[in-house]
C-alpha cells in the first residue's frame, strides 16, 4: 500500500484516515467489543459506540436515536430506495451514485439542467403525473461534478404531494455544512470514507419517528433496524472523523480558491477547455474539466506518472470506455465526456501541490497540442478508477 503525497487528487474517492481517527481506532483496537454482551466489556463497548454515533448525527444536526449504522453508504442507499415509502414509483436524479441507480432499476430518472443540477420543472410535472405519493431519491453533491442540488426546494414539492424523500449526503459532509432538519428530507446516507474515516461504514439517518423494515435481518441490532454485530472499529473511525468536521468545513473556502486556480491555469493554456457544473453552485472541492482532443485516460496515466492520482469522467473496464451518466444527463456529447478528469482536493491538499498539478496538466495539453489533431491515439486499456463509481 503506498500512503498519499501531496499529488493526491482524489478525495471524493476516498479521503485519506484522519490521524485522530487511526489514533480513536487503534486505542480500541484489541478489546472484546461486541455492544451486545451484558458484560463490562460489552457495555465499554456500547459506550463508545454511543459516542460515536452522537458525533454522527452532531455532524448533520441530527438526534443520535436518528442514527442507523449500516455496512457502506451504498448499503445505506439501497435500503432506504427498498423500504422507504414501500409500493410508491421510485422517482431519481439522473446524475445519482450507481448505489441508488442499481438499487432500483425501475425508478424514473428525473433530468437535470446543463449544470448538472434537478430540474424542478420536470420533478413537478413527473408528480402530477404520478398522480400519488411517489419516493424520490436526490444527492446533496455530486460526487462527479461537485454540483449542489436543491434538495429542500424538491422535498418540499414532493412532500406536498404526499410523497417521502431519501438524501444521499455522502459528497457533502465536510464539504458543506449538512443540516438534516432543513433540508426536510426522510432519510440521509454517510459514508464514513469520504470524511477521513474507515471504510466499510455508512450510515442511514432517519427523520424523527420513522422506523423502516430492515434490509439487513437476523438479530437486533441497532435497535432492530440492522442486524449483525455492530463495525465498532468502524464507527469509533466513524465517530472521531465526524468530529473533525468543522475544521474541514473551514478549509473549503482555501481549496475553492485553490480549484479556481486550477481551472483557470486549464482555461488559460487552452480557453477551449470546459469546466463541467460551472454555472451551479458547487462543492468547493472538486473541478470536473475536459479539455477537447486530450483523452482523459491518457491524461490520467500521465499524471500518474508525474505523481498525481486523480479520476476519469468515464468508466473504463474490459478495455472499453462508457461515458459517465453524470455528464450525459447534462447534455455532455460522449466524445467530450471522454476527456473529462476530476480533481478533488482536501484539507491537505497544498497551494503548491494545486499549482503543480495545474502545471503537469497544462504540459499535457501543450503537448497534445503540438503533436496536432493526429497525435496518438487515447490509451483504453488502464483500469481507471471510475470518477461515477466512487
Ligand atoms: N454515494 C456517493 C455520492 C458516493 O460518491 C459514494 C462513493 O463511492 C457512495 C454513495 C458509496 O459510498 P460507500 O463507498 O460507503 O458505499
Amino acid at each position: 500500500m503506498t500512503l498519499p503525497g501531496p499529488g493526491y487528487f482524489d478525495w471524493n474517492a476516498t479521503a485519506p484516515l484522519r490521524p485522530e481517527a487511526a489514533a480513536a481506532m487503534i486505542a480500541a483496537m484489541g478489546a472484546p467489543g461486541n455492544a451486545s454482551s451484558v458484560h463490562r466489556f460489552g457495555r465499554s463497548a456500547k459506550a463508545a459506540l454511543e459516542a460515536a454515533r452522537q458525533a454522527v448525527a452532531g455532524a448533520v444536526g441530527a438526534g443520535a436515536d436518528r442514527v442507523v449504522f449500516t455496512g457502506s453508504a451504498t448499503e445505506a442507499n439501497n435500503w432506504a430506495l427498498a423500504a422507504l415509502l414501500p409500493g410508491a414509483p421510485r422517482l431519481v436524479s439522473a446524475v445519482e451514485h450507481d448505489s441508488v441507480l442499481a438499487a432500483r432499476p425501475d425508478a424514473q430518472r428525473v433530468p437535470v439542467d446543463r449544470d448538472g443540477r434537478l430540474d424542478l420543472a420536470a420533478l413537478q410535472r413527473l408528480l402530477a403525473a404520478a398522480g400519488g405519493p411517489v419516493l424520490l431519491a436526490c444527492m446533496l453533491a455530486n460526487n462527479e461534478t461537485g454540483a449542489i442540488q436543491p434538495v429542500a426546494e424538491a422535498a418540499a414539492l414532493v412532500h406536498a404531494a404526499g410523497g417521502a424523500v431519501h438524501c444521499d449526503a455522502v459528497q457533502a459532509l465536510g464539504k458543506l455544512p449538512v443540516d438534516f432538519a432543513a433540508l426536510g428530507v426522510d432519510t440521509l446516507s454517510l459514508s464514513a470514507h469520504k470524511i477521513g474515516g474507515p471504510a466499510g461504514i455508512g450510515a442511514l439517518v432517519l427523520r424523527p419517528g420513522l422506523a423502516l423494515d430492515p434490509f439487513i435481518r437476523g438479530g437486533g441490532q441497532e435497535r432492530r433496524q440492522r442486524a449483525g454485530t455492530e463495525n465498532l472499529l468502524g464507527a469509533i473511525g466513524f465517530g472521531a472523523a465526524a468530529a473533525a468536521v468543522p475544521a474541514m468545513l473551514d478549509a473549503q473556502p482555501r481549496l475553492a480558491g485553490l480549484r479556481d486556480g486550477i481551472e483557470a491555469a486549464v482555461r488559460a493554456e487552452d480557453p477551449q477547455a470546459v469546466v463541467f457544473a460551472a454555472g451551479a453552485p458547487r462543492l468547493a472541492n472538486t473541478a470536473c474539466l475536459a479539455a477537447p482532443g486530450l483523452p482523459a485516460q491518457t491524461a490520467l496515466m500521465a499524471l500518474d506518472l508525474a505523481g498525481f492520482a486523480v479520476s476519469s469522467g468515464s468508466a473504463c473496464s474490459s478495455g472499453k470506455v462508457t461515458p459517465s451518466h453524470v455528464l450525459a444527463a447534462m447534455g455532455v456529447p460522449p466524445a467530450l465526456s471522454a476527456c473529462a478528469l476530476r480533481f478533488s482536493l482536501g484539507p491537505e491538499t497544498s497551494a503548491e501541490a494545486a499549482e503543480a498539478l495545474a502545471a503537469a496538466l497544462c504540459a499535457q495539453i501543450a503537448r497534445r497540442r503540438s503533436h496536432g489533431a493526429q497525435g496518438p491515439r487515447p490509451q483504453a486499456s488502464i483500469a481507471a478508477a471510475p470518477a461515477n463509481g466512487l
